[in-house]
């Protein structure tokens, strides 16, 4: 066996990032906010957004909330977006949004037309349903994944979605994988996990289930 193989045995199933593994934005954040935030009458540098997000993204608190009502878990998504788009613009030398602007920017990334599906996905995931292995997705997102998915033609060939926001943990909790997994009724042994950053590996780890890294250009 050469030593770069890997010597796992065949899932069942695979549980799936989102945001960088299946789907990625169509224009960049900074782009979108600066094109958003002048039809509100501000100023906003599109680079200095798109240098400063990540960072805001890594220290923010789990886009996570304890169970709750639908109406009162979209107030919190939106408040915790909310908390996010402000960071970003005054690290960028802005100041804090108006709450239509929160709100405006909160919905648009709800449509699916802002979002495009990896060409190697759309191969790849009606491959893996023929094969018979359970698609599930595990997002530190909130309730507008499954839209999105559905919009992108995705949602037909996925069994389960869990966004971190109603499950109440993100990655790299075990959780979110947790959950996926019982509802799919498959063991953590018994499947796979594919993502894009530290969370998803830590998290697949502390879940028990091993997992592969893609790397977007
Ligand atoms: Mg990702």
């Amino acid at each position: 066996m050469a030593p770069d193989t890997v010597a796992w045995p065949r899932p069942r199933a695979l549980l799936l990032d989102a945001m960088g593994t299946l789907i990625g934005l169509r224009a960049s954040v900074g782009t979108t906010y600066a094109e958003v935030a002048a039809r509100h009458g501000l100023q906003v540098e599109p680079d200095a957004i798109d240098r400063r997000f990540p960072d805001v993204l890594r220290a923010a608190p789990p886009l996570a909330f304890p169970a709750q009502e639908e109406s009162a878990l979209a107030a919190a998504e939106l408040g915790w977006w909310a908390e996010r788009i402000d960071e970003v613009l005054i690290a960028a030398g802005g100041d804090p949004a108006p709450a239509d602007l929160h709100q405006e920017l909160f919905e648009l990334y709800a449509d699916p037309g802002r979002w495009r599906v990896y060409d190697d996905v759309a191969a790849c995931l009606p491959r893996w349903r023929k094969q018979g292995l359970r698609l599930g997705v595990v997002s530190n997102f909130d309730r507008r994944l499954e839209g999105v998915l559905e919009g992108l033609g995705l949602a037909p060939l996925i069994d389960v979605v869990v966004v971190s926001s109603r499950c109440g943990a993100a990655k790299p909790s075990a959780r979110p994988f947790l959950q996926a997994l019982a509802t799919l009724e498959v063991e953590p042994s018994e499947a796979w996990h594919v993502g894009d950053s530290p969370e998803d590996a830590s998290g697949a780890r502390a879940a028990g289930l091993p997992c592969l890294l893609v790397r977007r250009p």
